[in-house]
């Protein structure tokens, strides 16, 4: 790690030491549904969605059961709806088959849960368990790359270089990240002006 990354990293890290998902969540099973219904969508409309699912199916045990049009229903505000439906209940079964109605705390079998890629199980892990996972979404990719984490061109590639360059606190980096990309600097128009790392970025005059 360079100095300059360093001071990056004690820099995002002091700055966003509490920082913790938006995602409103009571438990694990809540959590996993909540990050797996956030893919290309936003965790607000997320969080206005779940309340009528969680109060309808509150545990795999019930979702497992659950009628697949129903479902979308609920759902049906959110992006790819009827993938993630179909999804939900499928991981919802296999966790009651599989898993003692236990959602799993590794990342093998939850990658094995229908709709939980890697990304999904890294979030799921960092946020339940304070797990050391790099994660990448649109904004920890985009932060990435202007302030020079990272060159890569595909989000596992560059979790591969963010987890070379900053090896420890990784799930708290990923939250910082996002949190960071979605309020200060942002995809079209980042607020530089008021940016803590503006000292820092070597991008601030290139993004018009
Ligand atoms: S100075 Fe601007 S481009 Fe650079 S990290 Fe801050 S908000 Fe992003």
């Amino acid at each position: 790690m360079t100095t300059r990354q360093a001071k990056l990293k004690k820099d995002f890290l002091e700055k966003y030491k509490d920082a913790k998902t938006e995602l409103k969540y009571k438990n694990n099973y809540e959590l996993l549904i909540d990050i797996i219904l956030s893919a290309q969508c936003t965790d607000k409309r997320v969080n206005i969605i779940t309340p009528k699912l969680f109060k309808k199916y509150p545990n795999t045990k019930k979702l497992a059961q659950a009628n697949e049009e129903d479902v979308k229903d609920i759902i049906k505000t959110c992006s790819f709806f009827n993938n993630k439906a179909a999804n939900i209940i499928k991981m919802a079964k296999t966790v009651e088959e599989k898993h003692n109605s236990k959602i799993p705390n590794n990342e093998k079998d939850l990658i094995l849960l229908a709709g939980v890629g890697q990304k999904t199980a890294h979030v799921f892990l960092g946020e339940a368990y304070g797990e050391n996972f790099m994660a990448v979404d649109t904004h920890v990719f985009r932060i990435s790359k202007r302030l020079g984490f990272t060159k890569a061109k595909n989000v596992l590639n560059a979790e591969k270089d963010l987890v070379r360059v900053f090896k420890t606190d990784l799930n708290t980096l990923h939250q910082a990240f996002v949190l960071f990309g979605r309020y200060t600097c942002k995809a079209i128009t980042p607020l530089c002006s008021e940016c803590f790392v503006f000292n820092d970025c070597k991008s601030k005059d290139k993004i018009k």
